[in-house]
């Protein structure tokens, strides 16, 4: 156990309610929240800015390793900044979305990622949320969890909170996109979306929030008292 707590990773498929979750279970335990997929989305969001096309795996390092990605808490609310601006609106688009999907198969970006986010969850008392936490980001962790939901479930919830943010796209598009990251994600070459062999696989489809987090807790509690 790292200095200021375990570490918990979280990985999973899009829309399986992961940011929700790592969230409550963070503010439970009063533990580091770190989403990982919102720092592969802002490289994506300064790819396009900047753009670097993903073929481009050269400039896309570089520029990879000129991004200050940090974030930001205030109450409930969790920002992301990019070298200073708060970017956490803009990188949540279904066009950021795919982008994203593009740019973290390329080996430079991951390796650049995979640097600051074993930086950030070293000293522990951490729960990260991914794709690759459990298996190559911190294959030692203490508590992993691997939580999927159906694609059906996962689009519909991803539609519902595109729909809150005012973006028309239809819950058809929405499920499709879905399944074309997963996809995407799972086929790559370079840390692949993949379920840890130790990993704790929940299934949330026709879970409420609160019972997948009261497993968590649960599951968190009976490793502490494990490790004393
Ligand atoms: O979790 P979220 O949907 O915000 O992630 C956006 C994208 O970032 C994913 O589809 C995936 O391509 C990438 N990602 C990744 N590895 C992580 C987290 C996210 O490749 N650890």
């Amino acid at each position: 156990m790292g200095k200021n707590g375990l570490i918990i990773a979280i990985d999973g498929p899009s829309g399986a309610g992961k940011s929700t979750i790592t969230r409550l279970l963070a503010e439970r335990l009063g533990y580091i929240h770190i989403d990982t997929g919102a720092m592969f989305r802002t490289v994506a969001l300064a790819a396009r800015r900047a753009g670097i096309s993903v073929d481009d795996e050269r400039s896309l390092t570089e520029l990879c390793r000129g991004c200050a990605i940090t974030f930001e808490r205030t109450g409930d609310a969790c920002r992301v900044l990019l070298n200073g601006e708060d970017v956490s609106g803009e990188i949540r688009t279904p066009e950021i979305s795919l982008l994203t999907s593009s740019v973290s198969a390329r080996k430079g970006v991951r390796d650049c990622m995979l640097e600051q986010q074993r930086q950030m969850g070293r000293l522990g008392g951490v729960i990260l949320e991914g794709r690759d936490i459990g298996t190559v980001v911190f294959p030692h962790a203490e508590v992993k969890f691997f939580l999927s939901a159906t694609a059906g479930e996962r689009g519909r919830r991803r539609f519902l909170e595109l729909q809150a943010k005012g973006e028309t796209q239809s819950l058809e598009d929405t499920i499709a996109d879905v399944v074309r990251r997963d996809r995407q994600d799972e086929e790559r070459e370079h840390a692949p979306l993949r379920r840890a062999a130790d990993a704790i696989d929940i299934d949330s489809t026709g879970m409420s929030i609160e019972e997948v987090l009261d497993l968590m807790v649960k599951t968190v509690n009976d490793k502490l008292t494990e490790t004393g």
